[in-house]
């Protein structure tokens, strides 16, 4: 009999804190929640072990004062994947745990459906089908015709027979009948029952993570935008369905598009459901419980859907691997794509990564024959790759950021009767508002960063902190009136295209014109059905969306990415740069894509225009070599920000002192971890705030991390820690 248990409590302490079990009470499982007293609050905590010893003294130890979940609520595979993450992570595992539960259920709240559900017959059903002998079936499909889209309860269904369940299940199981409180998204009653019969390399792709089936196999399927990966996708998820299995789909946050879900429900015949930013905390609930009891068998969902519970999980998928929302920026900062790793490893299942610009870490992985890569060379369904060429626009840069050659070449390509889509990485209508006379910029008060005018909405806006004033008459510092806009963004190319081209219809599609519900649907109709001739977008517009009718693809301000501050600047314009282009020509038509730059002698930029990205991302991972940066080794950043200039310099030189003897301790084993600055933010001042980092270098991921779970414990009862906001960030993806 254990008498204790070992809980996680959501607190920014990293340890776990035990407590008495009542003799006479329920033992909950490890994974179950417990309502437990922590200070002067009662908390929801989460059981990790039970335990026989305690080292807190018999006249100290509290008991837990509720057992509410008689189940666990996190199964063991979720609970080891959780608490592997908090130590990788260096992070602390009541919030790490935190993140898995839906958050109706971080409340004292039992689990089970936020409403009790009830059943309907679905639209178009075929009751024809039912056997004859299901006697109980036909009456539960009599019974569910006559009470229409209301559809009927469990009380109501029990009266019409003891294993109503039974039979109601195989109503289920035979697509005639789905849930009101959509459990799942049950699958269309017009399925697209004719996929095209698979390429050569498709298949070659298929057969290969069919093989590896029941054993953790990682895959890397590259292949360019159009080039059938979609579909392979659909094929393996059919088939692991077909044998009973789960599926974990995972997808960046802004690819959960309507297109995408629709295409997926249209081709497997399967209870879906999705999990994203965008549902209510009950819906979600719902879905995620569908998929921890198993009757969901696809799971649709952006980063935190990793921490979905399974029970039958073979297979997962990650889309657009290479895609930066993968990460989480703040709090707990996770990678969900080397999460998902990891849950496939643990669970022995195969693992497949897409993308048509592979992430350089996932191109090492395949170098060191971790991965297996699997090629997609043509594009599917007849449609020819793009021709990329680069404008040098010096000197010749036009006045609103179009300049004359792809503006000619736009003409052409409208008149052919194409759609040209214009990518401008900048939403707003010009980046900086300067004064003619005195030479002042509106800048943000609380940043180091200009203003961004909107036009529209007549403000200036921060795009670093969310500050807003309205557009001043006259100069703030000196009074002139001869403000000039400064630079172009998306709001400001819009307009320049619609008066250069005043018959054509010209359509915007970034963050400011998408933010009402189903604005992005209506926007992409447009895109989609032809209507709209030109599109001007950001980088919602280079991800995943299929424009059958886009011809032209004209890039606007890639030279951004070629001297960016970030290690990581140049491979980010590479996927954008190759993304983007995967818009154009995605039907018979050949597309053309049209680069403008002012450094068309950059080596890099023309071995991607030239040669494409593989040899791009090679010659790109020589440079991360040489300078012995990931994933050449292993980086982890102490950022710290303070309101006072010097604040954040002090106490992470601070921080590097105080791990000394750690480092130095490391280094006597063998281990080495350097410690390079403190240094200023690339940008210094964000909301008020002054930012520095502390960067940790090793080749040895276990040194590096042993000592910044050191670092941690140092700094969870440092008084000087306590004034401060500071962060730990293992892999980060910027350095801002
Ligand atoms: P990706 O995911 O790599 O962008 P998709 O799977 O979306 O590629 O395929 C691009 C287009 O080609 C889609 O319209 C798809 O239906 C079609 N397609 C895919 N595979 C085939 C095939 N083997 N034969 C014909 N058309 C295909
Ligand atoms: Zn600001």
């Amino acid at each position: 009999m254990c008498r204790f248990v070992r809980v996680a409590i959501p607190s920014p302490l990293a340890r776990l804190f035990d407590y008495a079990l009542p003799e006479d009470g329920l033992t909950p499982s490890p994974g179950a929640r417990v309502l437990v007293p922590f200070g002067r609050q009662s908390l929801v905590a989460v059981v990790v072990e039970l335990t026989d010893k305690t080292d807190v003294p018999a006249d100290k130890i509290k008991a837990i004062s509720g057992v509410l979940d008689s189940e666990a609520l996190l199964p063991p595979d979720m609970l080891s994947l959780l608490l592997w993450a908090a130590r990788y992570y260096v992070h602390p595992v009541g919030e790490v745990l935190n993140t898995a539960i839906p958050a109706l259920w971080r409340r004292p709240e039992p689990v089970g459906l936020p409403a009790t559900p009830r059943y309907r017959l679905r639209e178009g059903a075929d009751t024809g089908v039912i056997s004859a002998r299901a006697s109980l079936q036909l009456k539960l499909a009599a019974a569910l015709a006559e009470a229409g889209p209301d559809g009927l309860g469990n009380a109501a269904l029990a009266e019409l027979g003891s294993s109503w369940r039974n039979a109601l299940n195989a109503l289920i199981e035979q697509n005639l009948v789905d849930c009101r409180q959509e459990l799942w998204r049950a699958p269309l009653t017009c399925p697209d029952l004719s996929p095209p019969e698979l390429h050569d390399e498709q298949q070659t792709a298929v057969a290969a993570v069919e093989a590896a089936r029941g054993g953790f196999a990682p895959f890397l399927l590259r292949g360019v935008t159009g080039s059938g990966k979609t579909e392979v996708y659909l094929r393996l998820i059919e088939k692991t369905v077909a044998d009973g299995g789960q599926v974990l789909v995972m997808v960046p946050e802004i690819s959960l598009t309507p297109q995408l879900l629709e295409r997926f429900c249209r081709r497997l015949q399967t209870r879906l459901v999705t999990l994203h930013s965008g549902l209510r905390d009950a819906e979600r609930a719902t879905h995620w419980l569908a998929a921890a009891r198993g009757e969901a068998q696809v799971v649709i969902g952006t980063r935190s859907s990793v921490f979905t519970p399974l029970p039958r999980l073979q297979l997962i998928v990650v889309d657009e691997e290479h895609d930066a929302s993968f990460k989480q920026q703040d709090g707990f900062r996770y990678h969900a794509r080397d999460l998902a790793m990891v849950r496939a490893r643990n669970s022995a299942v195969p693992i497949v990564l897409g993308s048509a610009t592979p992430s350089f870490e996932s191109l090492f992985n395949v170098r060191q024959g971790r991965f297996t890569e699997l090629r997609l060379t043509h594009r599917a369904g007849g449609a020819v790759a793009p021709k990329i060429g680069l404008l040098d626009v010096r000197r010749r840069g036009g006045r609103d950021g179009v300049s004359t050659l792809l503006r000619s070449e736009m003409e052409r390509h409208l008149e052919a009767g194409g759609q040209v889509l214009v990518f401008i990485n900048r939403r707003g209508y010009a980046p900086v508002l300067i004064c003619d006379d005195c030479g002042e910029t509106a800048d943000c008060r609380r940043c180091d960063a200009h203003m961004t005018v909107h036009s529209a909405s007549q403000r200036l806006r921060c795009h670093h902190c969310g500050a807003e004033r309205p557009i001043p008459k006259v100069c703030e510092s000196c009074g002139a009136e001869s403000l000039e806009h400064v630079g172009q963004g998306s709001e400001r190319i819009e307009l320049a295209l619609q008066e250069a081209f005043p018959d054509k219809r010209v359509i915007r599609i970034d963050r400011d014109t998408t933010r009402r519900k189903g604005a992005l649907e209506a926007q992409l109709a447009l895109a989609t059905s032809g209507e709209a001739d030109i599109l001007v977008g950001t980088q919602m517009l280079a991800k995943g969306h299929h424009f059958p009718n886009v011809t032209l693809v004209g890039i606007l301000d890639a030279d951004r990415g070629l001297f960016g501050t970030d290690f990581r600047s140049l491979e980010q314009m590479g996927q954008l740069i190759v993304q983007v282009a995967g818009r154009a020509g995605r039907e018979a038509r050949q597309g053309e894509v049209l680069i403008q730059t002012r450094n068309p002698e950059h080596v890099l930029l023309k071995l991607l225009v030239s040669a494409g990205y593989d040899e791009f991302a090679e010659a790109a991972l020589k440079e991360r070599e040489d300078a012995e940066l990931p994933p050449f080794s292993k980086v982890a950043l102490v950022r710290a920000e303070s309101a006072e200039r010097d604040g954040g310099r002090h106490f992470l030189a601070y921080v590097a002192d105080l791990i000394k003897p750690w480092r130095e301790a490391l280094q006597a084993e063998g281990h080495t971890v350097y410690v390079l600055g403190p240094v200023v933010a690339p940008m210094e001042r964000v909301g008020g705030r002054f930012r520095y980092q502390l960067m940790f270098q090793s080749d040895e991921h276990r040194a590096l991390n042993r000592l910044l779970a050191s670092l941690r414990r140092l700094l969870e009862t440092d008084k000087a820690a306590r004034k401060i906001r500071w962060s730990l960030d293992i892999d980060p993806l910027d350095f801002f």
